[in-house]
């Protein structure tokens, strides 16, 4: 299992099918490639860069500018509150 100390000095990130294992500088990113970091610091940090469809493209959404490989694993269960949000606005509506 990746400790914390590996994932902030990049050894063995999750890499999506298909993914270039390098990663891509966010300069040398085109439109829709996935921004989830792999390794490196600052301007040096290398992004998983697969493909992202213009449809699951959602910048300014949690996991919006991920591939679907990331948007997944970057997902969690939430707080409780979270969860609870759908119930309270039922209630609500
Ligand atoms: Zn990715």
């Amino acid at each position: 299992m990746r400790s914390v100390a590996d994932m902030l000095a990049g050894i063995d990130p999750p890499l999506a099918p298909g993914c270039n294992s390098l990663g891509r500088l966010l300069a040398d990113l085109d439109s829709h490639q996935c921004r989830f970091p792999l390794r490196g610091e600052a301007a040096l940090t290398r992004f998983c860069a697969v493909e992202v469809s213009a449809a699951d493209w959602l910048p300014g959404f949690s996991g919006g500018s991920y591939c679907t490989f990331h948007r997944r694993i970057s997902e969690g269960r939430g707080t409780d509150a979270e969860r609870a949000a759908s119930r309270v606005l039922e209630r609500l509506g």
